[in-house]
């Protein structure tokens, strides 16, 4: 983080990559800093708009297979995503945003698209589409709470030896294989929608935290309880 105390958040393409309110992970990153006490410049970057390299933390959502594709061509051209995390910026990538992370994913007709090679994962299809609750008990150091969203993704997504699962399915499909999500230093990638830093603050001030190198305050909202309360009986109750 930079030495003036600014936390600079950017959401890749939020008009690519924004499927399912995944643009409310920005809102949600600056408003847990900003209550903190933190000074936060939050920027949404359209398509084609150089991505800077020196901002803290980079969000990018999912989106549809040709979105996808458009987003990796130009992450890939541009290369500034690459840059950032290369110097140990934060990226946090849910659904597409997730796969285009990795080497390869399909494209539009399941043509393998190149990734922007961040994590080493690879992404082919599921033999059925993933639809609906996911609930997944987190192994990342710094998780405690289970991890609750939805998904809803062709991809299955296969992790390679640099990363780490995010955390193991209860209820869901996740990657496909019982793990859910991929974490490699300070890039993580996750089927989460919800908006899934808003249905997992946990995770939120993780990453946050990853940025300024300590821990959080705590810092509770009795609605977000609320919703996480009601989101967890649903899904347990199905089971
Ligand atoms: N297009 C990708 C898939 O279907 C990602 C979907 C999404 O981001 N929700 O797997």
């Amino acid at each position: 983080m930079a030495a003036e105390s600014r936390l600079r958040l950017v959401s890749i393409y939020p008009v690519l990559l924004g499927t399912y309110g995944d643009g409310g992970n920005l809102r949600v990153l600056a408003m847990r800093a900003k209550a903190r006490g933190f000074d936060v410049e939050a920027i949404e970057l359209d398509a084609g708009e150089p991505v800077p390299d020196a901002a803290d933390l980079y969000v990018l959502g999912g989106g549809e297979d040709d979105a996808q594709v458009a987003a990796a061509r130009a992450l890939r051209a541009d290369g500034g995503l690459a840059r950032a995390a290369n110097k140990g910026a934060v990226v946090f990538g849910v659904c597409a945003g997730y796969q285009l992370l990795g080497a390869v994913f399909p494209g539009s007709d399941g043509v393998p698209e190149p990734g922007v090679d961040l994590l080493d994962v690879t992404t082919d299809r599921l033999p059925k589409r993933a639809v609906g609750e996911l609930l997944a008990a987190p192994c990342t150091p710094g998780l405690e709470q289970p991890l609750t969203g939805y998904e809803n993704h062709a991809g299955a997504t296969h992790l390679g030896r640099d990363v780490a699962p995010l955390a193991r399915v209860e209820v869901g499909v996740g990657n496909g294989a019982g793990d859910e999500g991929a974490v490699h230093e300070h890039v993580l990638g996750t089927y989460l929608h919800g908006p899934g830093l808003a249905r997992n603050p946990e995770l939120a001030d993780l990453l946050l935290s990853w940025v300024l190198g300590s821990p959080l305050l705590p810092w509770t909202q009795a609605d977000i309880d609320a919703l996480r309360a009601a989101r967890l009986a649903a899904v347990r109750g199905r089971r």
